[in-house]
C-alpha cells in the first residue's frame, strides 16, 4: 500500500547563510594579513537579461561578506583578441584574486577562450581545464560551483552518497559532469544522462538520487521518481511575470520524494556561497595566508 511520504523541502537559501556566515572570519583574517580585502572581478559580456540578474546577486553577495566584487562590463561585440587580452590583463593584476566570466557568451565567443586562458590560480568556478584536471585526479583547490553546492547541500542533510544510484540529467561542462566525477568521488553510483539517453524515465525511477540540470522547464515530474527518492533540481526559467522555476514540477514531488530542492532557494544560492568560498580560498592561496 503506497503511503503519504512527508516531503522535506532542501533549505539552499539557509545553508548559503551559514556558509557565508563562516566565511567572515577568513575574510576579516585576509585583510589583517594582506592589508586589504579579496577581490573578485565577475566578467560579464553583453546585455543577457538574467546573467545581469545573476551578477548583480554575486557582487552583492561578495560585499555582503566584505569581499571587493568588481563588475568588469564588456560590450556584445567584444572581439575573441580583445576578449582573450582582458582575461590575460585580470591574470597578471596583484590586486584580483579571482575571476568569473558569466557564462553564456555570446555566440562569436567560445567559452573554451575561458578555461584555456584564465589563469587556474584565480578561476574562482575551478573550471579552467588545469583546475578540472586536478578535479578529475581528487586534487583540485576549488571545485565548480554549482556542483560544489550541491554535494554541500547533500552533506548538510546528512545524505549518505556511499553505494547510492545517482542518476545526473544534463552533461554540461560545468554542471552536470562535473557532478557527475564529484559524486562518484563520493562512492556513489553515477549515471550521466542526456538529450540521447533511452529510458530516462525508468532510468530515473531506478536511482536514489535524481538530480536535473536540463533546462526543460518543469518537466520532471514524480513519473520519474520513485517513492522516497531524493530530488535536486538545479534549474532555472524566469517566466514571463517574473516567478522563477526549475527543472522540476515541484508541486507533484510533494507527498513523494522524501527531498526536493526549491527553485528558487535551493541550488542556487549555493552557486553564490561556493563562488565566494573560492573566491577566499584562492586570495588566501595567492597571498599565503592559512585558513
Ligand atoms: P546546458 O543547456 O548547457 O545543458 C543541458 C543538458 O541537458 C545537456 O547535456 C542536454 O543534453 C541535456 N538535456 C536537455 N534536454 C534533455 C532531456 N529532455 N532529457 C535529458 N537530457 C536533456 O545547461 P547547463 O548545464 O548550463 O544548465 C542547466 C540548467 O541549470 C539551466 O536551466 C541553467 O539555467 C541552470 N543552472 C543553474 C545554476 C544554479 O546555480 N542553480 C547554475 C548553472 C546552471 P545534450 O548534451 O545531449 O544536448
Amino acid at each position: 500500500m503506497m503511503t503519504n511520504v512527508e516531503t522535506i523541502v532542501l533549505d539552499g537559501k539557509g545553508l548559503a547563510q551559514r556558509i557565508k556566515q563562516q566565511l567572515r572570519n577568513d575574510v576579516t583574517l585576509f585583510q589583517e594579513r594582506v592589508g586589504r580585502a579579496p577581490q573578485l572581478v565577475v566578467v560579464l559580456v553583453g546585455q543577457y537579461g538574467p546573467s545581469q540578474i545573476y551578477v548583480r546577486n554575486k557582487i552583492r553577495a561578495a560585499h555582503e561578506l566584505g569581499i571587493t566584487g568588481r563588475v568588469l562590463q564588456l560590450s556584445e561585440q567584444v572581439s575573441e583578441h580583445e576578449f582573450t587580452e582582458t582575461l590575460v590583463g585580470l591574470n597578471q593584476d596583484p590586486t584580483v584574486d579571482a575571476v568569473l566570466v558569466q557564462l553564456p557568451l555570446p555566440s562569436h565567443l567560445p567559452s573554451e577562450l575561458v578555461f584555456k586562458y584564465l589563469s587556474p590560480e584565480k578561476d574562482a568556478d575551478g573550471l579552467s581545464y588545469y583546475n578540472l584536471g586536478l578535479l578529475l585526479a581528487k586534487n583540485h583547490l576549488v571545485a565548480p560551483c554549482t556542483p560544489a553546492g550541491i554535494i554541500e547541500l547533500l552533506r548538510s542533510y546528512q545524505v549518505t552518497l556511499t553505494g547510492k544510484k545517482v542518476v545526473v540529467v544534463g552533461r554540461s561542462l560545468i554542471v552536470g559532469k562535473p557532478l557527475s566525477v564529484m559524486l562518484t568521488h563520493e562512492d556513489a553510483t553515477v549515471t550521466l544522462a542526456h538529450s540521447k539517453t533511452k529510458n530516462l524515465k525508468e532510468l530515473c525511477r531506478d536511482s536514489d538520487i535524481c538530480i536535473f540540470a536540463a533546462h526543460q522547464k518543469q518537466y520532471f515530474n514524480r513519473d520519474f521518481i520513485r517513492q522516497n527518492g531524493i530530488v535536486i533540481d538545479v534549474g532555472i526559467h524566469q517566466e514571463t511575470n517574473g516567478k522563477v522555476v526549475g527543472d522540476v514540477d515541484f508541486a507533484s514531488m510533494m507527498g513523494w520524494a522524501s527531498m526536493v530542492t526549491p527553485v528558487p532557494g535551493g541550488v542556487g544560492p549555493l552557486t553564490v556561497a561556493m563562488l565566494l568560498r573560492n573566491t577566499v580560498i584562492l586570495a588566501s592561496k595567492r597571498n599565503y595566508v592559512r585558513n
